[in-house]
């Protein structure tokens, strides 16, 4: 099976251009950088796929001029990508949908299904439509050629101040490359979003971790992004720490900015809300700020806004665009994280269904269906403890189902991404 080819051209660093009103974005345009094919992990680093977001762009930018100048060379090849190029030069999230909410089977196969269409078309591409289209056209090649798990990183910031931190689905593979950054690890933020970037490149077998870097317009935001992405080039043994001249600077850097907030924090709640919620919130919030259960964080058309439960608050919402409105972490502790890692063997889950109240999913044999009115013990925790994963929408059940556990060599894409394949 083979893929287009990813352009080279030789180009190692690219500056945005403006994009015409209906025309495309060739790829070479939305990589940033490219070290070059060789030996070894291969890194992609994305910025801005939110559009509002330059920070993670400026740093990627920054690092290949770095690379450039000083003359690395690399055990392994760094991609930068830009995001959202069309939201960008609006200076928005997005302009008709959110570009890290559509990364789902059933989306790219919708996506892909039909031409991309003429502009008095009413089933013509909107924009993040093809934003997808030309972002699948640099990763398609990349996925279908990959030996080894790919390192995805996506670069965020938020409308709200606090320290840098990630988010990951808590596959192991991915824990060497969130832990290896000195910043506090939210878990739990894929299970409550659907079609997240880096949650579809996980769940395909990959590592993929989403940096938040701070707000999105305050300079320390894009050094603790370059900080960020020097360390994991670091971590996974892109460059040999010894060979980068600030490599301790940008340790301490991170260090010193979350200094006091909790290492491992899990998702417990997600308020969502609707455009005619008319949703604010009360000013002032920062993430980490611990909340207490009651307290009126927000207002709504329906009145008060309270938090569900005491713990941290994370991502309020302080942007007209978006569908969270504020979420609430809870510190866990590592012991958990470490007795996890060592329990994730294939024959332990077989004692699920002899749990009260669980049984095996009919229709998928790695899903698991929970009745909660009967397991009355802590259902969640034990399910992740063990590499599950908590999905919705099975009426009054809770459903797990299991996080791909290891990568295969993709000798297959998945069946949605097969249009874009060529002989
Ligand atoms: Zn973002």
């Amino acid at each position: 099976m083979t893929a287009r080819r990813l352009p080279t051209g030789g180009a190692r660093r690219r500056h945005d251009s403006t994009i015409p009103p209906g025309s495309a974005v060739a790829p070479e345009d939305r990589i940033i950088g490219d070290t070059g094919p060789a030996e070894g992990p291969l890194v992609v680093a994305i910025g801005s796929v939110h559009g509002n977001e330059p920070a993670g762009t400026r740093a990627l930018e920054r690092i290949f001029d770095e690379i450039e100048r000083d003359g690395y060379r690399f055990a392994g090849r760094l991609i930068g990508l830009r995001g959202n190029m069309r939201a960008r030069r609006r200076g928005r999230r997005f302009i008709t949908r959110d570009l890290n909410r559509s990364w789902t089977s059933a989306g790219l196969t919708a996506l892909l299904a039909h031409d991309r269409g003429q502009a008095d078309d009413p089933c013509a591409d909107q924009d993040e439509d093809c934003e997808q289209r030309e972002l699948l056209e640099v990763l398609v090649p990349l996925l279908a050629s990959a030996k080894q798990p790919i390192v995805f990183l996506d670069l965020h910031s938020s409308s709200g101040e606090g320290p840098p931190f990630c988010c990951m689905a808590d596959v192991l593979r991915n824990r060497p490359i969130a832990f290896g950054v000195p910043i506090p690890v939210i878990l739990g933020l894929e299970e409550v979003i659907d079609g997240a970037l880096i949650g579809y490149l996980t769940d395909l077998g990959h590592c993929g971790v989403a940096f938040e870097g701070g707000p999105h317009f305050a300079p320390d935001t894009v050094d603790n992004h370059l900080a960020i992405l020097w360390c994991t080039l670091v971590n996974v043994g892109l460059v040999e720490a010894a060979h980068v001249p600030h490599i301790d600077a940008h340790r301490q850097r991170l260090a010193d900015a979350t200094a006091g907030v909790p290492r491992v924090i899990e998702i417990r709640h997600r308020h969502v809300i609707q455009p005619e919620d008319e949703f604010v919130m009360h000013p002032g919030y920062e993430n980490f700020q611990p909340i207490a259960r009651g307290e009126h964080v927000a207002d709504d058309r329906h009145g008060p806004v309270e938090a569900p439960e005491e713990g941290l608050m994370l991502l309020p919402l302080y942007q007209g665009q978006g569908d969270d409105g504020y979420f609430v972490g809870r510190p866990i502790n590592k012991f958990w994280l470490n007795l996890s890692a060592k329990m994730r063997s294939d024959t332990i889950d077989r004692l699920f269904p002899a749990l009260p109240g669980v049984h095996r999913d009919p229709n998928r044999s790695d899903c698991y269906l929970v009745d909660p009115r009967i397991a009355r013990y802590r259902t969640t925790e034990i399910f992740h403890l063990f590499g599950y994963r908590r999905s919705r929408s099975h009426g009054d059940l809770l459903a797990f189902s299991r996080r791909r556990p290891d990568f295969e060599a993709l000798d297959a894409l998945p069946p949605e991404l097969a249009p874009l394949l060529t002989d």
